[in-house]
């Protein structure tokens, strides 16, 4: 895989938390934050940290902001601090840039000055574990659109032994088992042959709805 370099503006939580993956992924990062004490903890973690104030300019330009291909804004609190550095690194060339938003206020500025994508850190990782407390098969899920859904599906004991002919999810519910990762690695577009065992995890595509009654009909909580 290509490396590819990212710059993070911002090293509370969020921000070295996304660095420290990003780096054992094979990326470089430059982290920058103004708060010598934050810096100095990822100092050794980072490929390059910077003690500075993303809000200037010069700042930006001597670290060469912009031949970066993706920068990630990190600053929830200081929303002015937020929208000035996302400005300052579109204008200066960055090819992606990835913004923190703490209200939906702040993530509309952000999609209005151009941020190619806005996080709601808080707001996204309340909703997933809202719908894995009511589900308890739900493992994760992306939302593919606003009505098409990947999730993952824990198998329970009421499916063992089953073969995915007998659940039958496409002719009941009309969502299918793309793939399902078994401790011995994962199987590709499983045929109706394929049996499910204990600890399986089914990778289901679907409607949002007809994802949900598989899920409903497999709850044993
Ligand atoms: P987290 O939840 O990620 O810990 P937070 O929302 O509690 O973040 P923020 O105020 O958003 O805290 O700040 C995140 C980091 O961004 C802090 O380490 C802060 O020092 C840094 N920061 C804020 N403004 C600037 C700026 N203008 N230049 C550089 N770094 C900044």
């Amino acid at each position: 895989m290509k490396t590819t370099q990212f710059v993070i503006i911002g090293l509370g939580r969020f921000g070295s938390s996304i660095g420290r993956e990003l780096i054992e992924l094979g990326n470089e990062v430059l982290g920058v934050d103004r708060d010598e004490e934050k810096v100095q903890e990822l100092s050794t973690v980072l490929t390059h940290t910077v003690i500075a104030d993303a809000t200037e300019e010069e700042v930006l330009r001597s670290i060469g902001a912009r031949n970066f291909d993706c920068g990630v804004v990190a600053i929830g609190d200081d929303i002015q601090a937020s929208i000035l550095a996302t400005i300052l690194l579109k204008e200066l060339g960055v090819k992606k840039v990835v913004a923190k938003a703490v209200s939906e206020l702040h993530g509309r500025v952000l999609e209005r000055i151009g941020v190619d994508r806005v996080i709601y850190p808080e707001r996204d990782m309340g909703i997933r574990v809202a719908h894995q407390l009511v589900s308890p098969n739900l493992l994760d899920y992306i939302e593919l659109s606003k009505q098409y859904t990947i999730a993952e599906l824990a198998v329970p004991a009421c499916l063992t032994g089953k073969s995915l002919a007998e659940v039958n999810p496409r002719g009941r519910f009309g969502c299918s088992v793309v793939a399902i990762n078994k401790l011995k690695g994962i199987v590709i577009a499983p045929t109706a042959d394929d049996v499910l065992a204990e600890k399986d995890v089914m990778v289901v595509i679907g409607t949002n709805d007809q994802i949900e009654e598989f899920q409903e009909s497999i709850g044993s909580r």
